[in-house]
């Protein structure tokens, strides 16, 4: 194992440059027993340790004082069952490489976000999720998971064996332990058709229940100055959606795709959100002329790349999930409170809907949700526009991403959980000394004794 014990000024980031922090060591484990060794290594130093993932989360979750646990040399799949679907892959394990890998295997995972540069356990630990009413966020395609505890010991758990760690593991923040490898439940590779075009907003609206009841994978872009939206219905070839029995149009060819998502929805709106940031004046007419500029495609493809599509342009974002039945509301009031912001606002709302699930700190626990996602270019101000966001979102008893920028506390959280303290008493249980601290679980957990 390569541990530096303070390497003078080595700086963690993350990929938005909204969080930063100075680790006392880094770590790269590159087995099981290394990632217990290191643990252990903190505990008789009197540091704390935090797994990293990708960095990108927006939030601090994976910023610390003491130990960073890089987790690059920790990747692959280590078991594969088809007949079942159950995958067994290293924590460190990034999305893409992930989704490789599955498709070698004939496999892949029931749904996705809109990126793949993740590692497997940080996309999990924030509960990352993508898009369809009939499926929750990315945890709950987890059987099982094996931690490194703050003793250094291993536990496995699943819906069988320690259910209440399981429970609390699978979106656990990084508070309980190292996540070490997890069993996904995967599906047998398929196609999606991608059915993407500019519809008015408030059509979208009236038609929101439809739209998730009857596409696998529904979601739509609003730029907040503009009528139109961009409605996105990726529907599985073999599934209920309406592309069940539809001709089936070929994937985009590369030039098209080169094209489509790297020269126009990466440089060409990066060049756009550059003049913005430099005469902001120009941002509500700019954004409305890329409201105006959205256009339809059609196109089948392997499910992971229909899912997931370059972000090269940097952002800050904040996202909730509200009551499905509340997103009218939300989207009214942030049509009226965005032309009044001193700072316009560059980048499109993003909603998206996810079933309810039973894991104790998901977004998505015990309620069908709807999500609500904005940004703002990097460099632009935000946070008069995310302050807005967030009074309107408490209104309807929103629950921010763990990864996403939010400024709630446990005071503020524990409400909206109803399990909060259920997880809190694990955390006490399996982390007593708090070894997995860092001041962003102190503020969204609150104190660590109970
Ligand atoms: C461009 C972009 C697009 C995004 N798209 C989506 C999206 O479509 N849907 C969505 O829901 N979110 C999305 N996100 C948010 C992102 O999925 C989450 O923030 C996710 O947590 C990032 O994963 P990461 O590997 O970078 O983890 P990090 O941000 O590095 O870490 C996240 C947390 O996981 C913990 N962690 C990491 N590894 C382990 C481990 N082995 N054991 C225990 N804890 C661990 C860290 O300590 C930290 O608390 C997006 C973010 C960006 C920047």
């Amino acid at each position: 194992m390569m541990t530096q014990p303070s390497p003078g000024r080595r700086v963690w980031r993350n990929w938005a440059g909204t969080a930063t922090a100075t680790p006392a060591r880094w770590s790269r484990p590159r087995s099981e027993a290394e990632i217990s060794a290191a643990v252990k290594d903190a505990v008789a130093a009197g540091l704390t340790v935090r797994a990293l993932g990708s960095g990108h989360s927006f939030t601090a979750a994976a910023a610390t004082s003491g130990v960073a646990l890089d987790l690059s040399g920790w990747t692959g799949v280590t078991a594969a069952d088809t007949g079942t679907g159950l995958v067994t892959a290293r924590s460190g394990t990034t999305l893409r490489a992930l989704n490789a890998e599955l498709a070698g295997l004939g496999l892949a995972m029931a749904n996705l976000g809109d990126i793949d540069a993740q590692t497997l356990a940080g996309a999990l630990s924030t509960g990352t999720h993508g898009t369809g009413a009939r499926l929750g966020g990315l945890a709950t395609q987890v059987e099982a998971l094996e931690l490194v505890l703050a003793d250094g010991s291993v536990a496995t758990c699943s819906a069988s064996s320690w259910p209440e760690l399981f429970n609390a593991a699978r979106v656990g923040l990084g508070a309980l332990g190292v996540i070490s490898t997890v069993t996904l439940r995967c599906v047998p590779s398929f196609t999606l058709l991608a059915d993407e075009r500019p519809v008015p907003v408030d059509e979208v609206l009236d038609q929101f229940d439809e739209l998730a009841a009857d596409n696998d994978h529904f979601e739509f872009y609003w730029f907040p100055y503009g009528r139109k939206a961009l409605v996105k219905r990726n529907n599985r070839l073999d599934g209920r959606g309406r592309a069940a029995g539809t001709p089936v149009p070929p994937a985009l060819p590369a030039w098209r795709r080169f094209w489509e998502f790297e020269v126009m929805e990466n440089a060409g709106f990066g060049a756009l959100c550059r003049l913005g940031r430099a005469s902001p004046r120009l941002i509500p007419a700019l954004n409305r002329f890329s409201s105006s500029a959205l256009s339809a495609r059609t196109y089948a493809d392997a499910s992971d790349r229909v899912f997931v599509t370059p972000r090269r342009v940097r952002f800050a974002e904040s996202e909730y999930a509200v009551p499905r039945e509340s997103l009218g509301h939300v989207i009214a009031e942030l049509r009226r409170a965005v032309p009044g912001l001193a700072d316009p606002v560059m980048f499109p709302v993003e909603v998206r809907v996810a079933a309810a699930d039973d894991i104790w700190l998901s977004t998505g626990y015990g309620r069908e949700s709807a999500y609500v996602a904005i940004h703002q270019y990097t460099g632009l101000p935000y946070q008069a526009y995310f302050d807005r966001f967030e009074s309107i979102v408490a209104e309807v008893a929103g629950r921010p991403h763990w990864g996403k920028l939010h400024s709630l506390d446990a005071g503020r959280l524990r409400p909206l959980y109803p399990r909060f303290d259920e997880f809190r008493r694990v955390r006490a249980e399996v982390d007593p000394e708090n070894r997995f601290g860092n001041a962003y679980l102190a503020r969204v957990l609150g104190p660590h004794d109970l």
